[in-house]
């Protein structure tokens, strides 16, 4: 069976990177972009682009294509009410950070048929089509969700599309999915947002201080505020769990560096090592 056409909504860091990632396997591949510079830039780069969403679905369910949804949850309604209206019956998938709340909004727009979400698990702190790479998905993990009534057609078609990316695929139903990113991905966002606001505290001499370890524990505070904002408040019942539970670690070390208890942290710290040597 040869591989489906792909026709990519939104492109910025990720679908801009799918857009390019998809024409290098040689399938045919075209995006949206509602900005007109990034559709000239994207053209500009050799590739097939149009600000028009309207012809861009029309072509994709004229020619039996996968849709990927490659843009922010503030803006997804909007996108499947138009796939809703123009493409309803094609195979359908995403790479939103959240997947409950993606396959809410599908099912809200009566496309949950043929739709398999998925979320490849790269990025950089950047945005915006300049910063992707054709590059970006290789040896990275991509989720693709498997839920009650999962059409197993298209999960097959988002498969082959992620490891024609370089991808490694694991499956997991939506829930689990955000379970999981709220402890390795969205929380880490918040944590190197106090220590990016902790380091200021310290004025000019801490930030002058500041080496390696600020630099890693910082990283994603980079990140576009909108972007996290959205990652963070459709995940909020599991990033509450994550977070919590975080809390309460940070507290016990207050209180154990309070009573000057440091066997109790130097177990604490022990611990944490084995999970990160586990980890790698
Ligand atoms: P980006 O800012 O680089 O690109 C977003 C794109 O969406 C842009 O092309 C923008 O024009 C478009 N867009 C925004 N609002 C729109 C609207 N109302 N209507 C139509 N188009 C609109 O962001 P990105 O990093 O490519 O993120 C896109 C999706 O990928 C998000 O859902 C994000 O959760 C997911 N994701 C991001 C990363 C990451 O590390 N950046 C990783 C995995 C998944």
């Amino acid at each position: 069976m040869s591989s489906p056409p792909v026709c990519v909504l939104g492109l910025g860091l990720i679908g801009g990177s799918l857009l390019r990632a998809a024409a290098t396997t040689g399938r045919q591949a075209w995006g949206y972009n509602r900005s007109a510079q990034v559709v000239d830039a994207a053209v500009a780069d050799g590739f097939d682009a149009s600000t028009d969403l309207t012809a861009t679905l029309r072509r994709a369910a004229h020619a039996d294509a996968l849709v990927v949804i490659a843009v922010p949850m503030p803006a997804v309604g909007s996108i499947l009410e138009a796939v809703a209206e123009h493409a309803p019956d094609v195979a359908l998938t995403d790479v939103v950070s959240v997947k409950a709340e993606v396959a809410a909004a599908v099912a809200a727009h009566g496309l949950s048929r043929r739709f398999v979400g998925g979320h490849p698990m790269a990025g950089t702190a950047e945005s915006g089509w300049t910063a992707g790479t054709a590059e970006l998905f290789r040896d990275a993990v991509w989720v693709i969700t498997v839920d009650d009534g999962t059409d197993p057609e298209v999960w097959r078609q988002v498969a082959e599309l992620a490891l024609d990316c370089g991808s490694v695929v694991v499956p997991a139903e939506s829930g689990e999915h955000d379970a999981a990113v709220a402890r390795v991905s969205h929380l880490p966002h918040l944590l190197a947002e106090a220590l990016a606001l902790s380091g200021a505290g310290g004025g000019d001499l801490a930030l002058g201080l500041a080496a390696g370890s600020f630099r890693d524990g910082t990283r994603v505070a980079a990140t576009a505020p909108p972007l996290v904002d959205a990652m963070c408040e459709g995940n909020a019942e599991a990033l509450l769990v994550a977070l919590d539970e975080t809390l309460d670690v940070l507290t016990t070390a207050r209180e154990q560096l309070a009573d000057r208890s440091t066997s109790a942290l130097t177990r604490a710290g022990h611990e944490a090592r084995t999970r990160y040597e586990q980890r790698r």
